[in-house]
């Protein structure tokens, strides 16, 4: 049970990170709520608070190091540990290769991938000296197969799955830190608008009118994970909605 941990949630400002931060929030975790929009941060702070949660929010930046480093210290100073990282930061401007797109791969690359690191490095040494944690990475479908127009996007999302692993192997049996990666296909959320390619507009409008998963739907599985007895590392989840063939 997670009544009374302290959660970490990064890109909660919006989607599956703001869903995940109410379903934390409510099954009793102290949640801290990172993201760049405070506004949204701040209507999260209003809806936890209002119903008696535990929140605090931070103006964070995972492409840089020292706002993550800053994210956690406060949280421990506030809290005294952390518990949960939920590594959910990430955008998703699919894009033809030959576009050349180069600023794109290298916010995808900076936020999908070094977001993840930073945040991760910034709580493991916090979780090895107690010798207890659990991270969550948000990875995707994307982490599993690879399709046109998401050759960068799909880079971004194996390497969460390979990193996941990763430190699964690292830090689960020597240190108790369990490692979740969870891999949704289509959730209705703000993702799609991160896409600038005009060559897929049909596809952002197919997705769009897509029975997808909900944000609270991934929510529920990280609780899944997150609440489970600790002898129990649910390793991945994988989540289609089911009119989604690949
Ligand atoms: P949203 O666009 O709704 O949420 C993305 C979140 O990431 C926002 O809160 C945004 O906050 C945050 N973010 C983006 N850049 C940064 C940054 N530099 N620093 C801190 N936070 C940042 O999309 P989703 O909820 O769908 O996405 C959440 C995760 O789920 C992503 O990793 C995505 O790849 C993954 N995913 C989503 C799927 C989907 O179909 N929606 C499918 C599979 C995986 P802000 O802009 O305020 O900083």
């Amino acid at each position: 049970m997670i009544s009374g941990k302290v959660a970490i949630v990064t890109g909660a400002s919006s989607g599956i990170g703001y869903a995940t931060a109410l379903a934390l929030a409510k099954a009793g975790a102290k949640v801290a709520a990172g993201a760049r929009r405070t506004d949204k941060l701040e209507s999260l702070e209003k809806q936890i608070a209002g119903s008696g949660g535990e929140i605090m929010i931070h103006k964070l930046d995972v492409t840089k190091k020292p706002d993550c480093d800053a994210f956690v210290d406060a949280v421990v100073k506030k809290w005294g540990t952390v518990d949960i990282l939920v590594n959910n930061a990430g955008l998703m401007p699919l894009s033809f290769f030959k576009n050349l797109k180069v600023d794109e791969w290298d916010q995808m690359i900076d936020v999908n991938i070094k977001g993840v690191l930073y945040c991760t490095a910034a709580a493991i040494p916090h979780m090895i000296a107690k010798k207890s944690g659990h991270i969550v990475n948000i990875s995707s479908v994307a982490g599993r197969v690879v399709f046109p127009a998401g050759s960068v996007y799909c880079a971004t999302k194996h390497a969460v799955a390979a990193f996941s692993e990763g430190i699964r192997q690292e830090l689960s049996q020597r240190a108790n830190i369990r490692v979740t990666c969870i891999e949704p296909g289509v959730v209705a959320t703000e993702l799609l608008n991160t896409i600038t390619d005009k060559s897929l507009e049909k596809f952002v409008q197919a997705s769009k009118q897509m029975d997808s998963l909900q944000s609270e739907d991934i929510a529920n599985s990280i609780l899944f994970a997150v609440e489970s007895p600790a002898h129990m590392n649910v390793n991945e989840i994988l989540i289609r909605p089911t009119n989604q063939e690949r």
